[in-house]
């Protein structure tokens, strides 16, 4: 990743992001645009994933499902806040990370209700059709007897990866300093500044957010012991030849939710392959499920996961899925990665001081060291928005930046286990 500078020992910066991951890089940006001296510290992306053994992200990946409407008023409110975000970051560095081709959700009532109340909230044009409908306006998909809910573009799919560089690249264009190494340690000393222990050397601030996504069990930070869950993710990828996407022309992302829940899925679209492997340009076509059963282990545990390729009786189930979603699919490959979600109880990220004497307030100054920890499946599609509200915690005092009345703090208040 471009600007990316060594560590400066002699320098207290104001504020260390410790996660270059998609919250992380959003906050960083917010940071950076409000003048905060920032450095983003985060670990580079693994050249190969089976021999790593550093920490993995959870946006290492080609797209993720991006769309405002939700059956959760609060997520949907920080999607239709993302949106706006999405763009200007686009327009600062040029790099795009969403792709506008339109999201699905197909569900029966009244699940699908809640879903179009969300649209109808945010203003979004969304159409609902029965499931004739559905058939003919997307021929090459056999959606089920539910009825859908299209929700117009910017929603569809977001590239996680263009999203933190694209991030990235607006926080250093606004004065933000980029570090890769990974960090092993942060250490609050009452008289010093917060020392960020990294295999690059110490890094320096007087305040530390850690937005270390699956990865906060990883070495000693104040983030230890967050009452956290994981999902352990197999996805199936396609790769497509350009016959095949242009058959599929005009498919968007889609979640489809089901009366038995092994048929739940999620599908994003094909986008270019930007790393091919054999002859011939590709599209990837990628589909996944929920994963309801969640996990508690270390991270070492998740990151002997993320060196497999996944649960090939998960990966079976995903290929019977697609096979009746997209009738006749022409693929000229296949092949499975693994990848983990991270859940708090409350289904909201952890976006508070973590300083166990700073008091669930929040008052000013109060804390040294924060937390943007828990994207319970949805922090790509509202990463912009969540890295607004962890550097708010940063901010607070400053005009315009109280936490919006529209989200209930309380919701991301951390907790500790036991
Ligand atoms: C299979 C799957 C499908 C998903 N689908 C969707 C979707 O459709 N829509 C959606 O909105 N979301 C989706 N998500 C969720 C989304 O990808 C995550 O919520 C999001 O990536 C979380 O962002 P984060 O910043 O918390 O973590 P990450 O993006 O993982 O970033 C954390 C970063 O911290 C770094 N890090 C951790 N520890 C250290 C350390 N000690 N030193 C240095 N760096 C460190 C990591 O390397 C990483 O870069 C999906 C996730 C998965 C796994």
């Amino acid at each position: 990743m471009g600007d990316t500078v060594s560590v400066s020992g002699s320098r207290t910066y104001d504020v260390a992001v410790v996660g270059a991951g998609m919250i992380g890089a959003s906050a960083a940006r917010h940071l950076a645009d409000a003048g905060v001296d920032v450095v983003l510290v985060g670990q580079a992306e693994p050249a190969d994933r089976r021999t790593h053994d550093g920490v993995f992200a959870s946006h290492h990946d080609v797209a993720r499902v991006s769309r405002t409407v939700d059956p959760d008023p609060v997520r949907a409110w920080l999607g239709d806040r993302s949106v706006p975000q999405f763009a200007d970051v686009a327009a600062r560095t040029g790099v795009t990370a969403v792709n506008p081709v339109g999201h699905l959700w197909v569900e029966a009532a009244p699940g699908l209700d809640l879903v179009a109340a969300s649209g109808d909230r945010f203003g979004r044009e969304c159409v609902r059709r029965d499931a004739a409908a559905t058939a003919e306006a997307f021929p090459f998909l056999e959606a089920g007897s539910g009825d859908s809910l299209w929700e117009p573009p910017p929603a569809g799919s977001v590239d996680p990866r263009a999203h933190v560089r694209a991030e990235t690249a607006a926080a250093v264009a606004a004065g933000a300093t980029h570090v890769e190494a990974l960090v092993g340690s942060v250490s609050v000393d009452r008289g010093g500044p917060v020392v960020v222990s990294t295999d690059a050397g110490d890094i320096t601030a007087d305040r530390v957010l850690l937005a270390t996504g699956a990865f906060s069990g990883h070495g000693d930070t104040p983030a230890a012991g967050l009452d956290l869950e994981y999902a352990l993710h197999t996805q199936l990828l396609v790769h497509l030849d350009g016959d095949e996407v242009d058959r599929l022309a005009g498919m968007p992302s889609i979640i489809g939710k089901d009366a038995d829940p092994a048929d739940d899925f999620y599908l994003t679209p094909p986008v270019p392959d930007l790393r091919p492997r054999g002859p011939g340009d590709r599209w990837i076509l990628k589909i996944g499920s929920p994963q309801d059963d969640h996990v508690r282990v270390g991270a070492d545990e998740l990151a002997a996961w993320f060196r497999t390729d996944g649960d090939p009786t998960f990966a079976a189930n995903l290929s019977r899925i697609l096979e009746r979603l997209v009738p006749g699919l022409r693929d000229v490959g296949r092949w499975t990665t693994s990848c983990v979600t991270t859940y708090t109880p409350s289904g909201h990220p952890f976006i508070d001081w973590l300083d166990r004497d700073a008091g669930s307030a929040g008052a000013p100054g109060a804390g040294r060291v924060a937390c943007a920890i828990g994207g319970n499946g949805y922090a790509a599609k509202c990463a912009p928005a969540l890295g607004e509200l962890a550097a708010g915690l940063f901010l607070e005092g400053a005009p315009g930046r109280a936490w919006p009345t529209e989200v209930d703090r309380g919701l991301f208040r951390k907790r500790f286990a036991g």
